[in-house]
């Protein structure tokens, strides 16, 4: 991984303090996110997705591992470390409202996270909140409203002008695009590209929507149970997942292949582990359609820890089987299939099932 560009991070874990003792919520997760580009960062609800990110912006301290902005590692405990790493890293939430304070107007709204425009003339700040608003496609006179008279597409893109009014190097997008409606939706994804294309921010773009993430991302990383699984070009991935996970993950969702599942592509079974205590081995493998519970012979799973193989870049995937990079997508149009309904993996020296 090349330092100095855009979001590192290397090795990070976080831990919380749990009802009966700690959890690790993020576990040894390294990723890039290279300035000008986006990585769409997918997984059930608690994955580790949230934390990852809170992580980024500094709101939880990883216990291991480094996280780098241009090359620049901010420890988050010094106050004026706290601060630079502000103005570099913006987290935009899924509810606008929890940025917007609603007694204020969106013009004290936007010069407050700027911070430095109250030290401007009036007329120069007055330029520069415009030229805001401008840049996230509303109108100006927008300035004097409230969050309530504001619909809830117009607050999203006030949160994201706020964010953006310090001129980060990386933007952290957490669910943001899931309050909207789809129209409302496809209009803020396309705002968001445009707007990384003039200012070239990095982005960490974390969402349940797969159609939303293939809009926006250039890489996505896959994530179950605190760690990253699999990792590639957003199109290498819809079109050829090789994670078991991942597998699943995309053939639940039905815009991804025309509104209809993909016959005999197993649906994800069962709850996610309890983190306090993950599987042994592959985290994964309890719940995974051709793992030990299904395939005679992958006694391995249970038993050994599966590593991104990094070899394999750009498509890194934390599987000791992951399916063939030539196997058909579950969404499309049909896959090749085992007597199990899963797809057909690579099975180095196992004994044929
Ligand atoms: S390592 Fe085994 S259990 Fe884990 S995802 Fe791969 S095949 Fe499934």
């Amino acid at each position: 991984m090349k330092e100095g560009t855009g979001l590192a991070l290397y090795d990070v874990t976080v831990r919380h303090d749990g009802p009966f003792g700690p959890v690790t919520a993020v576990d040894g997760v390294s990723l890039e996110v290279p300035r000008g580009t986006t990585v769409g960062l997918v997984g059930e609800s608690g994955s580790g997705k949230s934390t990852l990110a809170r992580a980024v912006v500094g709101l939880d301290s990883p216990c291991a591992g480094r996280i780098t902005v241009g090359g620049r590692e901010y420890r988050g405990r010094r106050a004026a470390d706290r601060r630079r790493l502000g103005q570099q890293v913006q987290l935009v939430f899924q509810d606008p409202d929890t940025a917007l304070d609603p007694r204020m107007t969106v013009r004290q709204s936007l010069a407050e996270a700027a911070g430095a425009f109250v030290r401007l003339e009036r007329r120069s700040r007055e330029q520069r909140i415009g030229g805001l608003l401008e840049l996230v496609g509303l109108d100006a006179g927008c300035a004097g409203r409230l969050p309530r008279q504001l619909s809830g597409g117009q607050r999203q893109r006030v949160a994201v002008a706020r964010a953006l009014a310090v001129g980060p190097a990386v933007l952290v997008a957490d669910e943001i695009t899931s309050a909207l409606d789809v129209s409302v939706r496809a209009a803020l994804l396309t705002m968001l590209r445009d707007l990384q294309r003039r200012m070239g921010f990095a982005m960490l773009f974390i969402s349940h929507d797969l159609a939303a993430v293939r809009h926006v991302s250039d890489v996505v990383a896959v994530m179950y149970l605190g760690r990253i699984v699999e990792t590639a070009p957003t199109e290498s991935l819809l079109r050829g997942p090789r994670h078991p996970y991942t597998r699943t993950l995309l053939s639940a969702v039905p815009s991804l292949h025309a509104g209809r599942r993909p016959a005999g592509e197993p649906l994800l079974a069962g709850e996610a582990p309890d983190p306090a205590s993950p599987p042994t081995g592959c985290r994964f493998h309890p719940r995974c359609p051709v793992g030990p519970n299904h395939r005679p012979g992958r006694d391995v799973c249970a038993n050994r820890d599966p590593h991104q193989d990094a070899a394999a870049q750009p498509h890194r995937t934390a599987c000791h089987f992951p399916s063939r990079a030539d196997d058909r997508p579950p969404h499309a149009g049909g896959v090749h299939q085992d007597a199990n309904g899963g797809p057909t993996p690579r099975t180095p020296g196992e004994p044929p099932s």
